[in-house]
C-alpha cells in the first residue's frame, strides 16, 4: 500500500490482539461494532501433541464467566487446560494452608491455561466485523476532536471513533498518546519451566514462600506442570543458562518434596516490573490490560485484572453505542478510569505487601508471616474471604 491508499473506517481500532485485546475485540464485534485489530504476531495453531506454551496463566472464575459469555472458553475446553480445586500456601511443608473450592461452593477455584491457546480460542471466534491487520504495527497516531487515525507499517490508514491500546506493558500506543507511567523493576526475577512429573494430573496449585522468593507449582494436563522460581535477578539469569538436565538437579535441591522427581523440558525467565499508567486515557486513546498496569505475578492476577478492565470498558462502549451516544466520549473514559484504576492499584499494593512480607529473612517479619499463615489455617472465615479473593469474586 502507498500513501495514496484511501483510509478505512471502523467504529473502533484495537492495537494488540493478545488475550485482553482479543477479548475486547470479540465482545465489541458481537454487539455489532466494526473493529480493526492490529497485531504484530498471530497466535500459533493448536496441535494436540504440541509441547505446552511456557507462558501460562491462572484464570479465575470471574474471567472464566466472561470468556464463557463470549464463547471462547468452550473452544478452549476442546484444546487444553487444567482445572484446580485447591490452592496451597506455606513456608514449611509441614504447615500448609489450603484453600478449597468447597469454601466457595464451586467445583474448582480456577484453571491453568496456556496464553497462546486462550488467545487462539478468542481469535477463532471472530466474525467478519473484526478486520485483522496482522502481522502489522502502528507507525503514527493522529487525534482529532471526534476520532483518531492510525497509520500502519503496511501503509494502511485506519479511522475510528476511538483506539484501545492493549499492546502490553511496553505499550507503544500509550507512549504515542503521551501517557506517562509510575513504577519500578523488582530486584527479583522469575524463571518458569515446563516439567514432567511422576504423578497423574494434579488438581492443586501451591506456592512455598522462602526468604529468597516464592517457589510455585501450577498443574497442567496429564503428567505435566509449570514451575515458577522467584529469586534474585542475577541468580535467575544463572539458572536460565543451565541445560534442562542441570536445571532439574537445581530444582530438586530447592523445591519442596511435594514437587516429586520432576524433569525439566524447557524454561525461560522474565524480569518483574510494577507499572501503573498515570491515567487510563488521553483524547481518543484508552488503555486496557498490561498497557495500563503490570503487576508482580506472585498471585497470578495480571490478566484477570486485564479481563476485568475489558469487561467494564466494553459494557460502557456497548451501552453508549446502543443509546446512539459518542462511544469515545471523555465521560465514558473517566467512568472507566474511576472504576478500574483504584481496583487495579489495590491489587498491586496487596501483591507488594506479600512481596515485602514473604520475600525476606528479617526476624520480626519471619514471625509475622508465620503468625499470618497460622491464623489463616485456623480461621475458616478468613479462608473463605481469601478464597473469594482468589477466584475474583467481588
Ligand atoms: C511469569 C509470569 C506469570 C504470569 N502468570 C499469570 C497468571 O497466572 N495469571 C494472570 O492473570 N496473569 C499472569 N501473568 C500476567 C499476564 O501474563 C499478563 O497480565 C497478560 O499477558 C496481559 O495481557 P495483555 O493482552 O494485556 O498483554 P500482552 O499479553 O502483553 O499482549 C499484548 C499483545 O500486543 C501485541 N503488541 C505489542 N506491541 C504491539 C505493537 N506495537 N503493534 C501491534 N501489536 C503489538 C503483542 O504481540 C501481544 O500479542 C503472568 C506474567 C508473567 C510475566
Amino acid at each position: 500500500m502507498n500513501s495514496d491508499t484511501p483510509a478505512q473506517h471502523f467504529d473502533i481500532s484495537i492495537v494488540g490482539g493478545g488475550m485482553v485485546g482479543a477479548a475486547i475485540a470479540l465482545a465489541l464485534s458481537q454487539a455489532g461494532l466494526t473493529v480493526a485489530l492490529i497485531e504484530k504476531q498471530a497466535p500459533i495453531e493448536f496441535e494436540a501433541d504440541s509441547v505446552p506454551d511456557l507462558r501460562v496463566s491462572s484464570i479465575n472464575l470471574a474471567s472464566e464467566a466472561w470468556l464463557t459469555k463470549l464463547g471462547a472458553w468452550q473452544l478452549l475446553q476442546t484444546m487444553r487446560l487444567c482445572p484446580y480445586q485447591r490452592l496451597q500456601a506455606f513456608e514449611h511443608p509441614a504447615s500448609i494452608v489450603t484453600f478449597d473450592a468447597a469454601e466457595v461452593k464451586n467445583s474448582h477455584l480456577g484453571h491453568i491455561v496456556e496464553n497462546n491457546l486462550l488467545q487462539l480460542a478468542l481469535w477463532q471466534q471472530f466474525c467478519t466485523r473484526v478486520s485483522r491487520f496482522c502481522p502489522d504495527s502502528v507507525i503514527a497516531l493522529n487525534q482529532s476532536a471526534d476520532g483518531a487515525c492510525l497509520t500502519l507499517d503496511s501503509g494502511a490508514q485506519l479511522n475510528s471513533a476511538l483506539v484501545i491500546a492493549a499492546d502490553g506493558g511496553n505499550s507503544q500506543l500509550r507512549q504515542l498518546a503521551g501517557i506517562g507511567t509510575n513504577g519500578w523493576q523488582y530486584q527479583q526475577a522469575c524463571l518458569v519451566a515446563l516439567v514432567t512429573t511422576p504423578y497423574p494430573q494434579q488438581n492443586v496449585t501451591w506456592q512455598q514462600f522462602t526468604p529468597t522468593g516464592p517457589k510455585a507449582f501450577l498443574p497442567l494436563p496429564g503428567q505435566q506442570g509449570n514451575i515458577v522460581w522467584y529469586d534474585d535477578a542475577s541468580r535467575i539469569k544463572q539458572l536460565a543458562a543451565l541445560t534442562p538436565e542441570q536445571l532439574t538437579l537445581e530444582l530438586l535441591k530447592v523445591f519442596p518434596p511435594q514437587l516429586g522427581k520432576v524433569e525439566v523440558v524447557n524454561s525461560s525467565w522474565f524480569p518483574l516490573a510494577r507499572m501503573d499508567a498515570n491515567r487510563y486515557y488521553s483524547g481518543r486513546v484508552v488503555l486496557a490490560g498490561d498497557a495500563a498496569h503490570t503487576i508482580n505475578p506472585l498471585a497470578g492476577q495480571g490478566v484477570n485484572l486485564g479481563f476485568a478492565d475489558g469487561k467494564l470498558l466494553t459494557e460502557l462502549i456497548i451501552n453508549a453505542y446502543q443509546q446512539q451516544q459518542d462511544i469515545g466520549s471523555q465521560t465514558l473514559f473517566s467512568t472507566y478510569q474511576r472504576k478500574r484504576k483504584p481496583a487495579n492499584l489495590l491489587m498491586m499494593s496487596t501483591m507488594d505487601g506479600f512481596y515485602q512480607l514473604f520475600g525476606n529473612d528479617i526476624p520480626p517479619l519471619r514471625k509475622l508471616r508465620q503468625l499470618a499463615l497460622t491464623i489463616a489455617s485456623r480461621s475458616s472465615a478468613l479462608k473463605t474471604i481469601v478464597t473469594h479473593f482468589a477466584v475474583g469474586a467481588k
